[in-house]
Order: structure tokens, then C-alpha cells, then sequence
């Protein structure tokens, strides 16, 4: 086994303190990355600090973090796409069982029997705890690795992982482009990185909004509209105005009020997960022939995908880069939605 160490919660106080444990050794298929980089994700919150719980348990001690980059520093001898000195990356899953129609069909975010996630779960084996990026090492197979090209600085590149695939998925899958006119709502970590993506895709996008001091940055994240969804003139106005809608909220809202903005034919996708049921208006569907949908991050052969195309766009995610030690401060940051616009833990000097 391979010593390493991260930083851990031990209860949902959420208190991050050093933590020692063990990596497994690397495999004939595995690689071993030393992390340089983990972003702050607001699911790392809602695990640590367990508020999806029941739906989904928090284990402790518990090493959040999957938007994970690093360098590879060794690799198994069946090791293929991968080489010593090459930039990786790791998003939300490390394994998964490889045979469903998911699995073989590249969506293995939504395996039949249940992936092995990054953190808070544990291998295929049902009984080793997964830790996540918070940490200075991960042993992963390489099918579940991902190749990052940039040589430079890599801290923009982490929240790709996450913020950037949960974003780019529903946006391919429902057709925004050219001609569309989208909506991304919530400006945190995933919404900016939405903005983005829908802009470099060619869509017409406003931002809805809670905070009106972020207007000025989603004018320069290339939105062209920006709603106050606390001004309730503002939503009348807005009523019927868009074809597609992406709710990255994290916490509970009115979804008719988002649907009341979409116009006929309109789909809204929920990507945020907010830890209350919400009360849904059948009216708010019915009226105009509209659509509400889920999307979970993204399989592998798409967050390939998604990385290229942020290559080739010159898109990265802002990021606040802090030391371990403030990691309780960015997550308090985070849910008073006080981020520009992903917080990134430096773990290559921790
Ligand atoms: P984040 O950085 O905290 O951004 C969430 C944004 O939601 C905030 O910045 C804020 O934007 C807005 N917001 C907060 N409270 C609100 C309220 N009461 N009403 C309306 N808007 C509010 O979080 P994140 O990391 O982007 O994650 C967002 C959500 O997506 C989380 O629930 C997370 O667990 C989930 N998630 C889902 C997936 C998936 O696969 N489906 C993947 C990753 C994350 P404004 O200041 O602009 O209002
Ligand atoms: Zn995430
Ligand atoms: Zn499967």
C-alpha cells in the first residue's frame, strides 16, 4: 500500500484536520497521480456537511474532492494512454462495473449496479473507502483517468472536472447553439462555467441571478442578458423568453418561477441539488408544452470531449486558489454564493 495524506471531516461539522491512510498499490492498470490541484465543489459540501442525507449517506472520515488534477507519477505495466510526467485528471467516478448498457455505452455516471465514486463511497468491492482529491495522491485506472493537454497552469483546469462536464452534457445533449436563446441559472461554480460553454457554443445567454453585483462579470463571461430573479418585475418581464434553461442552484427554490421563463417548447435541466423535495405546478409544464429534465455529470469518453473543446476555446474556470487550512472558510464563502467562481485547494505545496 501506498502511505499518503489528505484532508478529512470526521463528522458533518464539517472540520477539516491532516489525515493519514493508505492508497492502493498501483496495478498493472493503474496510474498514480500527484495532485496538484482540487476544486471546491458544493456537492463536497452537501456530503461533508451530510445534508443529502438519506438519499445519500456521508461516510466518515471523509476526503471530499472530484475535480482532481495532477501529474502522473507512476504507471502499471499495462498502462497504455498514459506516461509518466503527463497531466491527468479525475471527475466524480474512479470505477464502475464495466458490462451494463451504461458502462459499455460510455454514460458510466449512470451504471446499473452504482459507480464507485471519487469519495464518500467506496471501490467496486463494496467495502474500500474511496478518498477524494483533497489529498496529495490517487491510484486510478487509467480507463477512468482523463488526459489534460495544457502544460501551463493548471489551476483553471481541476473545475473542469466537475462544474465543467455537469455544464457542457446538457447543453450537447439538448441542442444549444447557434440561435438558441439560453438561460444559466445560478452564477457559482457550475453556472459560470455554463455561461461559458453555452457562449463558445454560439447561444444568446442570460444569467438569473440572486446576486446583482455579479451582472458586471456575467456581461464578461459573454452574457448578453442578466435577470435579478429577486426583482419580481424583473421575472415578469423575462416571462417566456428562453428555449432552454439550466438551474445549477444549490439550494431550495420555486421551479415554476424558472419554468414561467421558458417559452413554448422550452426545457429546463436541474443540475443543482438542493436538500429539500420542491413542490411542482403541474401548470408550469402543461401551459406550453415544456420539458423538465436531470442530467448528472458526464461519462468519460464526454468529459474527454468537454476538455477539448476547452482547449480549443481557450476556456477555463476562474478560480480563487487557497491552502488547506481554508477550506471551512471557502465553504461557508461558497454558500453565502461568495465565489469568483470556483475555489481550488493547492495540494502540490500543502
Ligand atoms: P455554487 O458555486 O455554490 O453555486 C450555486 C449558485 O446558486 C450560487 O452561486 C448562487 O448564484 C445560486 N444560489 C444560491 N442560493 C440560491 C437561492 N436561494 N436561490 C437562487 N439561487 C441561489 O455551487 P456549484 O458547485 O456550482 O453547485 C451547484 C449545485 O449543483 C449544487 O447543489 C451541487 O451539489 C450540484 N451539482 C450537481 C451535479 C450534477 O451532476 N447534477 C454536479 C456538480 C454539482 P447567484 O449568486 O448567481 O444567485
Ligand atoms: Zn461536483
Ligand atoms: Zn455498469
Amino acid at each position: 500500500m501506498i502511505q499518503t495524506k489528505g484532508y478529512a471531516t470526521q463528522d458533518k461539522e464539517a472540520k477539516f484536520k491532516p489525515f493519514a491512510f493508505e492508497r492502493r498499490d498501483v496495478g498493472p492498470h493503474d496510474i498514480l497521480i500527484d495532485i496538484v490541484y482540487a476544486g471546491i465543489c458544493h456537492s463536497d459540501i452537501h456530503q461533508a456537511r451530510a445534508e443529502w442525507e438519506p438519499m445519500v449517506p456521508s461516510i466518515y472520515p471523509m476526503v471530499p474532492g472530484h475535480e482532481i488534477v495532477g501529474r502522473v507519477s507512476q504507471v502499471g505495466g499495462e498502462v497504455t494512454r498514459f506516461a509518466v510526467g503527463d497531466i491527468a485528471g479525475i471527475g466524480c467516478f474512479v470505477d464502475s462495473c464495466r458490462q451494463c448498457p451504461a458502462c459499455t455505452g460510455g454514460i458510466e455516471q449512470y451504471c446499473v449496479k452504482g459507480s464507485a465514486q471519487t469519495y464518500n463511497s467506496t471501490e467496486m468491492d463494496r467495502v474500500t473507502p474511496t478518498y477524494g482529491g483533497y489529498s496529495k495522491q490517487y491510484v486510478v485506472d487509467e480507463k477512468y483517468a482523463l488526459k489534460v493537454m495544457a502544460q501551463g497552469d493548471l489551476s483553471g483546469i481541476a473545475p473542469l472536472l466537475c462544474a465543467g462536464i455537469t455544464t457542457y452534457s446538457p447543453l450537447k445533449r439538448w441542442g444549444v447553439g447557434p440561435g438558441k436563446k439560453v438561460a444559466v441559472a445560478g452564477l457559482g461554480g457550475l453556472g459560470h462555467m455554463g455561461v461559458k460553454l453555452a457562449v463558445a457554443m454560439g447561444a444568446e445567454v442570460t444569467v438569473l441571478s440572486t446576486s446583482p453585483s455579479k451582472e458586471p462579470d456575467a456581461r464578461e463571461l459573454g452574457a448578453t442578458g442578466f435577470v435579478n430573479v429577486r426583482d419580481e418585475e424583473a421575472v415578469k418581464a423575462a416571462a417566456g423568453s428562453f428555449d432552454f434553461l439550466l438551474d445549477t442552484i444549490s439550494a431550495n427554490h420555486d421551479y415554476n418561477v424558472y419554468l414561467s421563463l421558458l417559452g413554448l417548447n422550452g426545457v429546463m435541466v436541474i443540475v443543482g441539488v438542493p436538500t429539500e423535495p420542491a413542490m411542482l405546478n403541474a401548470f408550469s409544464l402543461i401551459g406550453g408544452n415544456k420539458v423538465l429534465a436531470g442530467s448528472l455529470i458526464g461519462g468519460i469518453p464526454e468529459t474527454q470531449e468537454m476538455l477539448d473543446f476547452c482547449a480549443d476555446h481557450n476556456i477555463v474556470s476562474d478560480v480563487e486558489i487557497i491552502t488547506p487550512d481554508r477550506i471551512e472558510e471557502a465553504y461557508d464563502r461558497t454558500v453565502r454564493s461568495d465565489v469568483r467562481y470556483r475555489f481550488v485547494i493547492d495540494m502540490a505545496n500543502a
